[in-house]
C-alpha cells in the first residue's frame, strides 16, 4: 500500500517534470522550424527579384540597341563599331525582307532568315534561342521588328558567357540554381521548371519571363540546424521560468498552510515596543507587534507574512490572536500611569459585522489592566466610508484611534478630513529625514504642524539618534517611538522595564 502511494506520487513527478521540460519544446520547436522556413523564403525572394531586375535591365538594353542600329540598316561598319564593346551581346544582326544583311559580328552578309522566321515572320519580343540548335548553346535573342512587317528588324543574341556570368553562376551557396523561363522554353536546357524542396518563383511585370530560384540542400539544413539549436536554451530558459514560478506559488501556497496551522500552535507571539514621551521619555505607550517563529524557516517578518494574511483571509484571525495574546501577556504590568497599547488593524477586519462588539469587549478587559486600547489603521490600504464609520463607532466607545504610517499613501488630507481619530502616526522614513537636505525633509515638519492644527497627538516612529529625538521634541511631536529607546522586546523584557522604570 504504502510503496504503490509513493511509485504514484514518483509517477505525478516526472510527469509533471516532463510537463515543464517538454511542452515549452514542443511548442518552440515547431515556432523555430516556421522562423526558419520563413528566412529561407525571404532570403529565396529578395534574390530572385535581385536576378529578375538584372534581365529586365538586359533586356531593355537591348531593345534599345536594336532599335538604334534599326535605323540605319545599311550602315554596317557602323553598328559593328557600335558594339565593339559591348560584352552583353555576341552578335546582332540587322534583316531586312526576311535576309539577314549585317552581322555585328561578321559584317555585310545575305542569309535567307526564312527557315528561321517562318512564314509569319518574326515578332517583337524575347525568346530563348539554341545557337546552331543545340540546346547546349541556349541563350536569350532579344528581337524588335518594324511595326507591321514582321521580315525587317533586328536579332541581339545575348553572350551566353554573359549570361552565365550575371546569372548561372550561383553567387551563394543558398541556392541550388537559377532557372528562366521564356514561353514554353526553359534555360539551362534540359531541365523543367519545378522543383521539389523551397523555391520561388517571380514572374517579370515587364517581359515575357518567370524566374525560379531553388534553395539549396546545404542552406536548408544550415538554417533548420541553426534555428533548431537555437530554440533549445530558449525552451529550457521558458521551462525554468515556468519552474520558478511554479515553485515560487507552490512555497507561497504551503507558507500560507503553515500560517494558518501557526496561529493555531501558537507559533506565533508578540514583540512589545515601548513608546515615550517626548519631555521626560517616560513610557506614555506600546504597540504590540507580532512575530512568527515558523518550525523550518525561523523567524519571519511580518512583512512578508502580514500580506499573505491579508490575501488568505487570515488577517481577522491573526488579529484576534494578537488581541487576546496581548490581554494575556499584559495583565500583570501594572502600569504607574495612563498607557496606550497600539493594535495594528487593517480596514479588512473593520468591515466585520462582530468588529465593534469585539474590540469594544477588549477595550474594557484592557481598561481593567490599566491599559487604553488603540488601534492603529494604515493609511497606505484604502479605507472606505464603512471603514471609517466603525472608526468613529469605535472612538465613540472610548477607544484611541491612530492613523499609521501617515504621508506614505495616496489618501492622506482627505482621510483627514473624514475620519475622527486622536493620534497621528509618522512614518520611519520622514523621520529619517531629519538632518539630511532631501526634497522630503520639509514634508515632515508639514506633518508636525498640520497634527497639530488638527489638535491630535503626533507620534514619531523609527526614532534612531538622540539629535533626531531632540529635534522632533523641539517641533513638539508628543510620543517618540524607535531603537534610541528602545527595540521591539519580549513580555519579559518589557516587564523588567517597567519593574525598572518604577525603580526610578
Ligand atoms: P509599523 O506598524 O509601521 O510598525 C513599525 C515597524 O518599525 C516595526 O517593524 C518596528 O519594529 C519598526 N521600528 C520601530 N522603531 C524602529 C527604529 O528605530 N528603526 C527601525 N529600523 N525600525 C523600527 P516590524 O515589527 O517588522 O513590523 C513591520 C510592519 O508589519 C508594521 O509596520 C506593521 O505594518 C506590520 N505589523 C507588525 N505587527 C503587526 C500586527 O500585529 N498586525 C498587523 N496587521 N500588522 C502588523
Ligand atoms: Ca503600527
Ligand atoms: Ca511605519
Amino acid at each position: 500500500m504504502e510503496s504503490s502511494s509513493s511509485r504514484s506520487t514518483l509517477t505525478i513527478e516526472i510527469k509533471s517534470f516532463l510537463a515543464v521540460f517538454i511542452i515549452p519544446l514542443l511548442i518552440v520547436l515547431p515556432a523555430s522550424f516556421y522562423v526558419a522556413v520563413d528566412g529561407i523564403e525571404a532570403s529565396l525572394r529578395s534574390t530572385v527579384n535581385t536576378y529578375s531586375t538584372r534581365v529586365d535591365d538586359i533586356i531593355s538594353e537591348l531593345h534599345s540597341e536594336n532599335k538604334q542600329a534599326m535605323q540605319h540598316p545599311d550602315s554596317c561598319g557602323l553598328i559593328r563599331e557600335n558594339l565593339l564593346f559591348e560584352s552583353l551581346v555576341r552578335e546582332m544582326i540587322i534583316m531586312r525582307d526576311g535576309i539577314a544583311i549585317c552581322s555585328s559580328k561578321r559584317g555585310e552578309i545575305d542569309q535567307d532568315l526564312s527557315l528561321l522566321i517562318g512564314k509569319k515572320g518574326a515578332k517583337t519580343g524575347e525568346y530563348l534561342f539554341d545557337i546552331d540548335g543545340d540546346p547546349t548553346q541556349r541563350t536569350i535573342v532579344i528581337v524588335d521588328t518594324i511595326e507591321g512587317d514582321g521580315f525587317t528588324g533586328a536579332f541581339s543574341v545575348v553572350d551566353r558567357n554573359f549570361l552565365l556570368q550575371r546569372l548561372g553562376r550561383i553567387e551563394s551557396g543558398r541556392l541550388s540554381y537559377v532557372k528562366v523561363k521564356f514561353g514554353p522554353r526553359v534555360y539551362p536546357a534540359n531541365t523543367t521548371f519545378t522543383s521539389d524542396t523551397y523555391h520561388y518563383i517571380h514572374t517579370s511585370k515587364k517581359y515575357g519571363f518567370s524566374m525560379l530560384a531553388e534553395a539549396s540542400e546545404d542552406y536548408i539544413n544550415d538554417r533548420l540546424l541553426y534555428t533548431a539549436t537555437g530554440s533549445v536554451p530558449v525552451s529550457l530558459l521558458i521551462s525554468l521560468l515556468i519552474f520558478a514560478a511554479n515553485r515560487l506559488l507552490k512555497r507561497r501556497d504551503s507558507l500560507a498552510d503553515d500560517l494558518k496551522k501557526g496561529l493555531k500552535r501558537a507559533e506565533l507571539y508578540l514583540a512589545y515596543q515601548p513608546i515615550v514621551t517626548s519631555q521626560g521619555h517616560k513610557i506614555g505607550g506600546i504597540e504590540a507587534l507580532i512575530r512568527w517563529n515558523h518550525p523550518t524557516l525561523g523567524l519571519v517578518r511580518p512583512d512578508v507574512f502580514i500580506p499573505l494574511a491579508e490575501e488568505q483571509n487570515l488577517i481577522i484571525p491573526l488579529t484576534d490572536y494578537v488581541l487576546q495574546h496581548a490581554r494575556y501577556d499584559l495583565a500583570s504590568l501594572q502600569p504607574d500611569n495612563d498607557i496606550h497599547l497600539g493594535v495594528n488593524v487593517p480596514p479588512a477586519y473593520l468591515h466585520t459585522s462582530t468588529c465593534v462588539s469585539e474590540l469594544k469587549h477588549y477595550k474594557e478587559q484592557f481598561e481593567a489592566i490599566g491599559i487604553k486600547l488603540c488601534i492603529e489603521v494604515t493609511e497606505r490600504q484604502v479605507l472606505d466610508k464603512l471603514g471609517r464609520d466603525v472608526l468613529k463607532e469605535l472612538r465613540d466607545n472610548g477607544l484611541i484611534i491612530s492613523i499609521d504610517d501617515f504621508g506614505t499613501g495616496h489618501t492622506s488630507l482627505s482621510i483627514l478630513q473624514d475620519t475622527a481619530f486622536d493620534h497621528l502616526k509618522i512614518d520611519k522614513c520622514f523621520v529619517d529625514t531629519i538632518g539630511l537636505e532631501t526634497v522630503n525633509a520639509p514634508v515632515l515638519t508639514t506633518i508636525i504642524e498640520l497634527g497639530h492644527k488638527l489638535q491630535v497627538k503626533v507620534v514619531a516612529e523609527g526614532v534612531e539618534t538622540a539629535q533626531q529625538a531632540a529635534y522632533l521634541a523641539g517641533f513638539k511631536v508628543q510620543y517618540l517611538q524607535g531603537y534610541h529607546f528602545y527595540k521591539p522586546m519580549d513580555i519579559a523584557d518589557l516587564q523588567q522595564v517597567f519593574k525598572d522604570s518604577k525603580l526610578d
